[in-house]
């Protein structure tokens, strides 16, 4: 007996744990720094916190009261619908619904390259095929409606990364719009925004909401995630606004209590808590800064909490960025062999990026750039 067939299937690869890499390396964990997996340098809210403790003894009941609550809050926040908003056991929880509500065996979409891994391995696991458009690097990593029109032949899904991940670009909503228009009618937009309070940008809820001179659309869904700017990775909440017309269909594929008490109730508290978000984006804007000034390499501009930088060889100075305590994202699983991703951190963190990785690359004496030549895929 065995699993079916899942050769065409490959594991996540997640950034790497400072227990992890201190482990192998045999060496003390307060000696690194991790700024490899996008996380929030300034921990969870206060109040998530207070408000886990004060609901613990709530955890042998199933959310029900706490899970209308959150969808209420963000509903409220988005101006729409809570049957539009789909709650779920993080980002990549909501990206498995929307599959779930859209794909028959053999219906493709069309996800970037470079790009998140998780949505073609979630479209596989629903039956799904899996077709790419590329963001060029040779571009500047620039977004637009034809570049995704170009390799567009009639997918169920498009996914799009606004600020895109791992190069920090963003896509207009005029480029969306045109997008979702210029798509068949039975193809869904699907705007990622897991980076989205970092950006200036406007949020494409926008569009589903017919909001901002754009009218109501319902071929365009929007995700959002609390691992991110709210800084509640580990409890995994996040979640998709979806058009009016789709509302009904959660209730037929939701895991039934998709996000955990614990999870629902410090998301509730996180969204109240908008000093600890206010303060979360503005130390990301600042540590982007100091990165694209500092480091003396390509720094592509970046509207995530994340920079992407040209330094030649990916694997060799992320693994000596490593050795000398700074935990980056070596981007050669995005299919950036060139390129590392370093996570904003703190002042202080940041600081050590830019100063670890000087001092590397002037020791390894690569050359950024001389990449180039590389292609992307
Ligand atoms: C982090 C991330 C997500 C969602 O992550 P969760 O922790 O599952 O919420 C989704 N898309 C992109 C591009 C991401 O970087």
């Amino acid at each position: 007996m065995q699993p079916r067939d899942l050769s065409d299937h490959v594991a996540y690869e997640a950034g790497r744990g400072i227990e992890e890499v201190a482990r192998e390396l045999d060496r003390d964990p307060s000696e690194f720094v991790k700024l490899a997996s996008n996380e929030n340098p300034h921990g969870p809210s206060p109040a998530a916190t207070v408000a886990i403790r004060e609901h613990v003894s709530g955890m042998s009941s199933y959310p029900k009261a706490a899970h209308a609550d959150l969808v209420e809050a963000i509903a409220d926040r988005w101006n729409v619908a809570g049957e539009q908003v789909w709650l779920a056991n993080g980002g990549d929880g909501a990206i498995d619904y929307l599959h779930r509500a859209t794909l028959e065996p053999d219906d493709a979409v069309l996800v970037p390259t470079p790009g998140f891994a998780y949505y073609g391995m979630s479209s596989r696991f629903h039956h799904g095929e899996v077709a790419e458009y590329p963001i060029e690097r040779t571009d500047g990593f620039e977004q637009t409606a034809e570049t995704v029109l170009e390799a567009y032949d009639g997918e169920r899904v498009v996914w799009l990364t606004s600020p895109h991940n791992p190069s920090g670009s963003t896509i207009p909503l005029s480029e969306i719009e045109r997008l979702a228009a210029e798509t068949d009618e039975e193809t869904l937009i699907v705007v990622d925004e897991a980076y989205g309070e970092f950006a200036e940008t406007e949020s494409a809820v926008a569009l589903i909401e017919g909001r901002a001179g754009y009218d109501a659309r319902d071929d365009v869904a929007v995700l959002r995630t609390f691992s991110k700017a709210y800084g509640l990775a580990g409890v995994r909440l996040g979640y998709a606004v979806v058009p009016e017309e789709w509302g009904e269909a959660y209730t037929r594929v939701n895991t039934p209590f998709a996000a955990s008490e614990l999870a629902c109730r410090a998301g509730l508290a996180a969204m109240d808590d908008t000093e600890h978000v206010e303060r979360t984006v503005e130390t990301a804007r600042e540590s982007r800064n100091a990165m694209g000034e500092g480091i003396e390499a390509h720094v592509w501009p970046s509207e995530g909490n994340f920079v992407l930088v040209e330094v030649g060889d990916a694997a060799a100075v992320a693994e000596e960025l490593q050795e000398r305590g700074v935990i980056v994202r070596d981007c050669t699983s995005f299919g950036l062999p060139g390129c590392i991703r370093i996570t904003c951190g703190t002042d202080e963190e940041t600081e050590r990026a830019i100063e670890a990785t000087n001092a590397v690359l002037a020791d390894l004496e690569v050359t950024p750039g001389a990449q180039a030549e590389v292609p992307d895929t």
